[in-house]
This record gives C-alpha cells, structure tokens and sequence, in this order.
C-alpha cells in the first residue's frame, strides 16, 4: 500500500469513519454555548459591556496560572498590543520564527516593526534557542540602546517565539537567552491553550504571552484572543488601550491615549466560557488520538511530531512527516481526493512578498520542514465528549 493510502486507513480507522468526509478540524458546541449566549441576548449586552468578559478572563487566569488576562477581539490584536506594551516601536526589529502562521509577522509589522525570522527545532517546531543565540551573536550588538542588529541599525524590540500546533517550544532557553541580552519575550501561544513545558503553562514565561479563539483553535469564542502576562501595570495599561483609553468616568468621554477597540465582546466572551468548560475534555480527545497515530504510523514508517519530554502539549494538530516535497504534495492530492482533509504547513514567512527583505538567519530546519510536514484530521468527535 502507498503511504497517502496508509495515512487514510490510519485516519479512517482512528475516527472509526470507514467513509465520509473527515475535516482538519471543526469546533464542537455540545456544552453551555446555547445557553450562555442566549442569555447575553436576553440581557441585551452583547457587545463591550456584560459578565461573561470577566468570567472569560478568570476562568483563563484560573487555567493558565498568569496573574492577569486581558480578552481580546482576535489573537492578531492580543500579539499587536502586546508588541506595543513590551515597548516595541516603529522601526523596530523584532525576532520571530520564519516558520509560523502569517497572523505572527503581520502583528509585528501592525505594531511599525520588522520581523527578523531565525529558525526553528526540528522536534518541537518552535523557535530554535541556539539558532536564535547564532543571530544574536553573529549579527548582533549590545549597546546603551539595548540590543542592535549590525547590518541594518535596528534596534533588536523583543524576540516572539510560537509554540507550533500545541508542541511547547524550547521557551526556558529561550526566555534566559533573551534577559541576557535584555530583550523582552511574547509567547504567541495562539494554538497552545493547554500545553505546558513543565508546570507551567506556554505563555507564562515571557513579559507577556497572547492566546487565539479563532474558530479553527481548541476552543473558540467565534473570535477572539487574550493577553497574558504576571505584571500588573502592563495588565492595566493593556485594559486601558484595549478599550478605547477611556478615563474612568460616569458619564464624560475623556480619552488619554491613542487607544483601540480590541475588546472582547459580551456574545463571544460567553460562548468561549461554555468551550473552557471542556478544554480539559478536549485535550484528553486530541491527546489520546495523537497516541493512537503514534502507534499506528510508527508501524507505518511515517514518522509523527510528537512532544518533547518534560512537555505537555494539547496536540491541537496532530503533523506527520513525509520524505520530501513531492511525496508530500501526491499525500496532499490523494488523501483530500479520498475525502481525508489534510493540509500542509505555512509557507515560510520569509518567502512571502512583504516580508522577503527582512533580516534572517539560517532557516535549513524551516525549509525541510515547510517541504515535508502536513497535518491530519484532529478534531474531537462530537460523540466522544
Ligand atoms: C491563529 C493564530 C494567530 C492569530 O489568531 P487570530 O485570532 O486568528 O487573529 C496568531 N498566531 C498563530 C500561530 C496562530 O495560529
């Protein structure tokens, strides 16, 4: 049998879906979404105002175990905010993965900056701590001014590692390289809801780590991201940008800052309140599957990311490896022609028109895995929760 032919019967079997389509991944709203987001409508405060935005910020708090969460209107703001509040300013570099979603590279030009992309491990997929030392060291400089990168005079803002698909990256490293070089990290832990390197959960670590509940991530709110971070003045400064800069008042519209309206609304806040009730169920699902693929493609020869020891990931997309771009693009054809969704990974950012001219290190590691990685159907089954 061929290997596109194998991942569709180990797919198949997994799902136990002999036939039929069988998506990436699909959100499931089998717990309190109806009601809670009916009763928003009933309150009539279905936007900026209303309960469930504050419950939605605990119960994340409560998950994570970062001090402070502030809800966003998407993950792209929460990153763009946070660039903001780590001080990031126009002109700036900022470092980041070449091999991420788009969303982490647009924040970071939203924010006036510039992305520098290093590259990442082949097991986690996260940014590599020593390809990230290399840039620093080869083509960097510190000064009075902090951090500067040689080449172009920029000066080097903050450094935003990606914890790929769930798989925490190498972030203690990377977090201890960059005090030494007195840069400020932001975890964009979008797809990583759940995941933790040790005890600890991914976005802990940095100054600030940002969240997605995209409607493609473990739990949605339709749309909507958060910050998190354990320092209190960037939380409030965070609250107080996220919602138009608005000098506290009963009545009069005084605003102290250029602000914006990234705020959560009421309606999304309540439907992801209903999902974080089943994140833990959601997990177990997709961790038990990324198990069972394990087995299964080991016998097969295909080879699966799989976490790295000391970690936990939520294993958000299950990925498998293929021998090259060829064979990976046949896998692509046959198994979405056999009613199998897969996908490939982002093209690498760097290849991309409007962020081709950035700096960049060695990016061999992204290359190969850009050529060979796709992911399979990872979705929890509606019966299964
Ligand atoms: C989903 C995602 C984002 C952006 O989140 P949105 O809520 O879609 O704006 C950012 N980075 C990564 C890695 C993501 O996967």
């Amino acid at each position: 049998m061929s290997r596109a032919a194998t991942i569709v019967q180990v797919v198949r079997e997994a799902y136990r879906r002999p036939e039929g389509f069988l998506p990436l991944h699909a959100p499931i709203f089998k717990g309190n979404e109806s009601a809670y987001v009916q009763s928003t409508i009933e309150s009539t405060f279905v936007s900026s105002v209303g309960e469930y935005v504050a419950q939605f910020e605990t119960m994340l708090q409560d998950l994570t175990g970062a001090a402070h969460v502030i809800a966003t209107t998407n993950g792209t703001t929460a990153l763009h905010m946070s660039l903001l509040l780590a001080g990031v300013e126009r002109d700036d570099l900022v470092v980041t993965q070449a091999l991420s979603f788009v969303a982490t590279a647009n924040a970071i030009a939203h924010a006036g900056a510039v992305p520098a992309f290093v590259d990442v491990d082949s097991d986690s997929l996260g940014m590599s701590p020593s390809a990230l030392g290399a840039f620093l060291i080869e083509e960097c400089e510190r000064s009075s001014k902090g951090c500067i990168h040689r080449a172009t005079g920029r000066r080097i803002a903050a450094c935003v590692p990606m914890h790929s698909f769930g798989l925490p990256a190498r972030i203690e490293e990377i977090v201890a390289l960059c005090d030494s070089w007195g840069i400020p990290v932001i975890e964009d832990a979008a797809e990583a809801l759940g995941s933790r390197s040790g005890a600890a959960h991914c976005g802990t670590f940095g100054l600030l780590g940002t969240l997605s509940f995209n409607g493609n991530k473990i739990c949605t709110t339709g749309g909507g991201g958060a910050i998190m971070t354990n320092d209190s003045a960037l939380a409030k400064r965070a609250k107080h940008l996220t919602t138009t800069a608005k000098v506290p008042h009963r009545w009069r519209f005084e605003h102290d800052a250029v602000g914006f309206n990234f705020r959560l609304p009421n309606l999304n806040a309540a439907l992801g309140c209903a999902q974080l009730e089943q994140l833990d169920a959601f997990v177990a699902f997709k961790r038990n599957l990324a198990h069972h693929y394990q087995g299964a493609f080991r016998d097969a020869g295909i080879s699966v990311i799989a976490e790295r020891p000391g970690t936990f990931s939520n294993y958000w997309l299950s990925a498998i490896l293929l021998k090259d771009r060829s064979e990976r693009d046949a896998c692509l054809e046959f198994t979405n022609e056999a009613g199998v969704m897969t996908r490939p990974i982002w093209e690498p950012l760097h290849t991309l028109p409007m962020f081709c001219s950035a700096p960049r290190g060695a990016l061999d590691v992204t290359q190969e895995i850009a050529d060979r990685l796709i992911n399979i159907p990872s979705g929890v089954l509606p019966a299964a929760v």
